[in-house]
């Protein structure tokens, strides 16, 4: 049985009944909202473990939702959004979301955001307390200041070291290009990101450069960056 209690908000009826749908049959525990207004409220008197929140509502904008929910709340937010337009997501992802689905999406697509979602829930639990960093094939000693793959230490210029930080303290989570460039320089020009693509794609070589490598970092072109979980 999944105890995991889900918020879906969506103005859209048939959306949310495909939605809803789909948690049943997976032993998911939902409770639903078709407006902002009813989302903050569910949000605040249920405590709901994650919430997949349309952009597009009737009273208010998702985006402003999110900041509300912020101001209080760590809750995943995982956006759900007709809206193509990556300015869109990255504002929602910059006011805090941690994920995004464009519809129209499969069934598929939204079970496996929920999968990402809870395991990087139980990751923060986790690891709350540890200083030392675990996945797949990389080791960081957040302590001593060192990565390991395969027990090799990585040879890694400082910059490299910080976003690997950064995305590792984030796993799971899709990074838009602002928030990483604010992070490690305290600012977000548009030459920051070029310099960041550049430490981005070393990083990645020595990372995911052995044949047999995980994937560990994932683009999002135009939005930004993700590290993924390996199972
Ligand atoms: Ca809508």
């Amino acid at each position: 049985m999944n105890k995991v209690l889900i918020l879906v908000v969506e103005d859209d009826k048939p959306v949310r009944n495909l939605i809803t749908t789909t948690l049943k049959m997976h032993d998911y525990r939902f409770i639903e909202a078709s407006c902002a207004e009813m989302a903050l409220l569910e949000t605040a008197s249920h405590n709901p473990d994650i919430i997949l929140l349309d952009l597009g509502l009737p009273d208010m904008d998702g985006v402003e939702v999110i900041e509300r929910i912020r101001s209080w709340s760590n809750v995943p937010i995982i956006v759900i959004s007709a809206r193509s337009e990556d300015a869109d997501k990255i504002k929602a992802l910059d006011a805090g979301a941690d994920d995004y689905l464009t519809k129209p999406f499969s069934v598929d697509e939204l079970l496996a955001r929920l999968r990402v979602t809870q395991r990087r829930l139980s990751i923060i639990k986790a690891e709350n307390t540890s200083s030392e960093f675990i996945n797949g094939q990389l080791r960081i000693d957040y302590a001593a200041g060192c990565a390991y793959l395969s027990g090799e230490e990585m040879r890694l210029t400082p910059m490299e070291y910080k976003l690997l930080c950064l995305l590792s303290q984030n796993v799971g989570k899709v990074l838009t290009h602002t928030f990483i460039m604010q992070k490690i320089w305290g600012s977000s020009r548009e030459s920051d990101l070029a310099s960041l693509r550049v430490f981005m794609a070393t990083l990645r070589r020595k990372l995911e450069s052995a044949p047999d490598s995980f994937q560990y970092i994932q683009t999002h072109i135009g939005i930004g960056y993700r590290m993924l979980k390996i199972d």
